[in-house]
């Protein structure tokens, strides 16, 4: 996997502006309102911006948090993360390791074997589901 640099108005094409600023502004998208937040459709998250395969929906699971959220990456550096001391908080910021857009952060307090809660913005996610009587 080579990063990746897009450039803003290749972004800012493709994105709609609530995305852009979630993404590339870090953002957070309003809790409970997020597209993704209570789907359990089979496939992959992929960046909404560039496409990598960030996360199975057979990690997701309901955190109560308002946001969808996973308990591990697809792969191992599937997900990046960066410190986010940003708000007077220490956090984890989840990042796309291709295109560096910011996705939303990760916690220690996950309820399965992992430990982790990946807490992600609908907005930085687009899923890419097998139709439903494909061979694949
Ligand atoms: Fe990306």
């Amino acid at each position: 996997m080579t990063p990746m640099e897009p450039s803003k108005d290749v972004l800012k094409k493709k994105l709609t502006p609530e995305q852009y600023r979630v993404m590339f502004e870090r953002g957070t998208e309003p809790p409970g309102t997020g597209a993704y937040l209570h789907t359990k459709t089979p496939g992959t998250y992929r960046c909404a911006a560039c496409g990598f395969e960030l996360f199975s929906s057979q990690a997701k699971f309901d955190s109560g948090s308002g946001w969808p959220s996973f308990d591990r990456p697809l792969a191992d550096g599937a997900v990046a993360t960066a410190p986010d001391t940003s708000g007077g908080m220490r956090r984890t910021e989840a990042v796309c390791p291709r295109c560096g857009a910011h996705l939303g952060h990760v916690f220690d307090d996950g309820p399965t074997e992992t430990g982790k809660r990946y807490c992600i913005n609908s907005l930085a996610l687009k899923l890419d589901a097998p139709p439903a009587d494909g061979h694949d």
